[in-house]
């Protein structure tokens, strides 16, 4: 525990960045000498220079991987020699709380708490959980004949690309190096070139904490460039991809360009809230559907931004949701008390104003917020935004906004209120409030979404699985399901002779 509160400014100005790719367990600029300044959303600044992957550099991060992965140096331990070593990087990932919090919020811009109390940690239980499950973890026997024995086992797949967002950048490498790397797979990781210096850190004290040189490689640059060397790469297995729904179309299209390798797409929402008039507190539904929207300066897949409300009480909710908005107003996410950080970089600035243009455009009414915030700062903020008057066709219903801007949609009946949360090409999320237990059940099973939240919106943990119906994705990231993606399964035969 610290004694005196730290002071981010002056860590951040005495902070040495190193942008460089990590392959075989050790630093080296790009193959071609190329690198590309990796601004910070908080001012604008540069941050320094990071390595500008391509084709030649994920080349040798896979050919790596490959070996690590082919003489077994590290899917050839037991699983609780796995087990003890993930500990320690989970360990590590804690010790070096600090810093990797402080990266992670000059590089894509939240709040300086909010890295400390929940990006950090939550990659951390997300290693640490995985490593424990790993050696608790059985195979199967088949129920066949008294000559036959089948046994049905699963085995790591090999090189596995990872290919990651920057709104929860740690969080997102986590989910899919956890499982990866337990069931003894090799990762290649690339993040995005928003937010690239905490999945190098992590490569670093992975190292640190004994996981062989080369089984988890990272190789920042574009996503047209390394992004796409790495999903096309003939000897990569699987790719674990976090980000839009328009880039994971992609990654289909390169497994089929390649080698048919498995593509496991989280993708993106417009999660859904339906708010019933016999729900006892609707305050506390106002104050949760804020709290959860604008959490991360909205840049969150599961964000509920398209709250249904009946008729009877939507006034009602409009006040009480406006009114929480001051309370979440942009601020230097450097300052330990910010709950609302910068935007990610300009052209997220660009994407989330020229949304809330289209909103009043297309007649929604814009009841709070609406502009830019801290101009004079050099970075990107908006201020919490909320529409009301919003119909379900309209540009700010239908499609990910990734910022802090809800819209309001009033209906008259269950039956709408199902259509119109179903009337979505996402499938992500959703959340049902209702004091009527037949009708909360009877919501929740109709509604088409990987999650569906009851008189909440914000319970979350590693144990359950996150993913999405429809165009939100296939695989599921957290929970024991997420082995399947980086396991094959194998059947064994083996003939018992008689006596
Ligand atoms: P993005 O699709 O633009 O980029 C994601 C990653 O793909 C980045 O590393 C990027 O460099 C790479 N990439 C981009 N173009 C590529 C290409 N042509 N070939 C190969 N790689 C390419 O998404 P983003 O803007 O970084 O992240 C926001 C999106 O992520 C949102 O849609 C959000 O909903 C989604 N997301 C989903 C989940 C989930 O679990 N479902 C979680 C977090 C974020």
């Amino acid at each position: 525990m610290n004694a005196t509160p730290l002071n981010w400014h002056e860590r951040a100005a005495a902070l040495k960045i190193d942008g460089r790719i990590v392959i075989d367990g050790e630093r080296r600029a790009a193959a071609a000498g190329e690198t590309f300044d990796c601004l910070s959303p908080i001012d604008g600044r540069s941050l320094g220079p990071v390595a500008r992957g391509r084709t030649a550099d994920i080349d040798a991060a896979v050919k790596s991987a490959r070996a690590a992965f082919e003489d077994q140096r590290w899917a050839g331990k037991p699983p609780a020699v796995r087990k003890k070593i993930l500990q320690r990087f989970a360990d590590k990932i804690l010790a070096a709380k600090d810093e990797l919090a402080l990266l992670e919020t000059l590089d894509m811009g939240k709040p300086i708490r909010h890295s400390l109390a929940v990006d950090v940690p939550s990659a951390a239980r997300c290693i640490a959980w995985y490593a424990e499950a790993v050696d608790k973890i059985y195979d199967e026997i088949a129920p066949t004949a008294a000559n036959s024995l089948a046994l049905i086992t699963r085995e790591a797949m090999g090189v596995i690309g990872a290919i990651v967002p920057w709104n929860y950048p740690m969080i997102m490498a986590s989910w899919k190096l956890g499982p990866a790397l337990a069931a003894g797979n090799s990762v290649v990781l690339k993040p995005s070139e928003k937010s690239p210096l905490t999945a190098l850190r992590l490569a670093e004290l992975a190292v640190e904490a004994g996981i062989p040189p080369g089984v988890f490689n990272v190789v920042p640059g574009h996503g047209g460039e390394a992004g796409e060397a790495l999903a096309l790469h003939m000897d990569v297995d699987a790719i674990g991809f976090t980000g839009s729904t328009r880039v994971g179309r992609r990654m289909l299209d390169y497994a089929s360009r390649s080698n048919l390798k498995r593509v496991y797409n989280e993708l993106g929402g417009k999660s859904a809230v339906l708010v019933f008039p016999d729900f006892g507190d609707l305050k506390r539904a106002a104050e949760t559907v804020a709290g959860s929207m604008f959490f991360n300066q909205g840049e969150s897949c599961n964000a509920p931004s398209r709250v249904l409300v009946h008729e009877s009480i939507a006034d009602d909710f409009v006040a009480l949701v406006a009114a929480q908005a001051p309370q979440y107003a942009p601020a230097d996410p450097l300052d330990a008390g910010t709950v609302m950080g910068a935007l990610v970089d300009d052209q997220q600035l660009r994407t989330v104003m020229g949304f809330i243009a289209a909103g009043r455009d297309e007649g929604a009414r814009c009841v709070v917020g609406g502009q830019q915030a801290r101009g004079d700062s050099g970075g990107y903020y908006v201020e919490p935004t909320v529409f009301d008057g919003v119909a379900n066709g309209m540009k700010i219903a239908r499609e990910e906004i990734f910022g802090p801007v809800l819209s309001v949609i009033r209906f008259k009946d269950e039956a709408e209120a199902v259509r119109l949360a179903n009337n979505s090409s996402y499938g992500l999320q959703a959340s049902v409030w209702s004091d009527n237990i037949n009708r909360a059940h009877r919501v929740a099973r109709a509604l088409r979404a990987g999650t569906v939240h009851v008189n909440q919106y914000d319970e979350d943990d590693i144990t359950v699985p996150f993913g999405g119906y429809k165009q939100s994705g296939n695989g599921r990231d957290k929970s024991l399901h997420a082995f399947d993606k980086y396991t094959e399964l194998k059947t064994t035969w083996l003939r018992i002779d008689p006596a």
